[in-house]
């Protein structure tokens, strides 16, 4: 990047706001500041409903103007959706054809009761049809942070049920996720997917945009955005991100 960027991107979870939670209100104050000056996307594994809960219902004090400067991809850009004409409209979705879901949902739940790692007790349902996306949430979508945090501090878990599910589904593309979940999804679509089309979609060119995420270390799910080259501030949670903020907009 050689000058300011035209669009600051963000991962979702545990770099806007801890897993699953909605964003503090000094993040929503930074996020309206923010889109007062640059184009702002947040893409993420999630579905369109955590953005809403975790962010777009807390950006009450963005105008409908700013909001128009919003890109909101959830599951990895498989899915796009922008304001438009005062509401939220989905621009696309990719979705996965049955066979593909139901291969998914099978070896990945074969592989984690094979691992010992198929959880009794949960928060909500462990496998989730996500349309262009399934995931796998070891103790289920609700799960506290504390109780995500302490079942694969290390990530051993994750990742060895990452690698037993894709040995089972050469075609399509398995991943670890937030804290506790794995992904499936066609091959190639991840986060550096969802910001190309991102540019080919706003014409930005991926040299005007900085990344800001918390997993971009090599088995994170925001390093493929550092692989396509994207300019890239890695966080370590949203106070993290909160901090390079303050110090960024003034430049902007
Ligand atoms: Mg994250």
């Amino acid at each position: 990047m050689t000058s300011t960027p035209r669009l600051v991107a963000f991962d979702l979870d545990d770099t806007l706001a801890p897993s699953k939670t909605a964003i503090d209100p000094r993040m929503a104050e930074l996020l309206v500041t923010l889109l007062d000056r640059v184009e702002v996307c947040i893409i993420s594994g999630g579905q369109y409903g955590q953005f809403t809960a975790q962010v777009i219902d807390k950006l009450t004090a963005a105008s409908p103007e700013a909001l128009t400067r919003l890109h909101l991809m959830p599951t990895c850009g498989t899915q796009y959706y922008r304001f438009e004409g005062g509401a939220w409209n989905q621009v696309y979705a990719q979705n996965l054809t049955d066979d593909e879901k139901h291969r998914a949902l099978a070896a990945v739940e074969g592989e984690a009761r094979r691992l010992g790692y198929w959880e009794s007790e949960t928060w909500g349902p462990i496998l989730e049809d996500r349309g262009s996306q399934i995931t796998f949430s070891a103790l289920g979508q609700g799960a506290p942070v504390s109780a995500k945090a302490a079942w694969d501090a290390d990530g051993v878990k994750k990742n060895t049920l990452r690698e037993a599910a894709q040995a089972l589904l050469p075609d399509l593309e398995v991943r670890s996720g937030g804290s506790t979940s794995v992904d499936i999804t066609r091959q190639g679509i991840d986060k550096a997917y969802g910001m190309g089309r991102l540019s080919e979609l706003t014409g930005i060119p991926l040299d005007d945009m900085l990344f800001v995420g918390d997993r971009l270390d090599p088995d994170g799910n925001d390093y493929p955005v550092k692989a396509l080259g994207v300019e890239c501030h890695a966080v370590e949670g949203w106070h993290d991100t909160a901090a390079f903020l303050d110090e960024l907009i003034p430049t902007l």
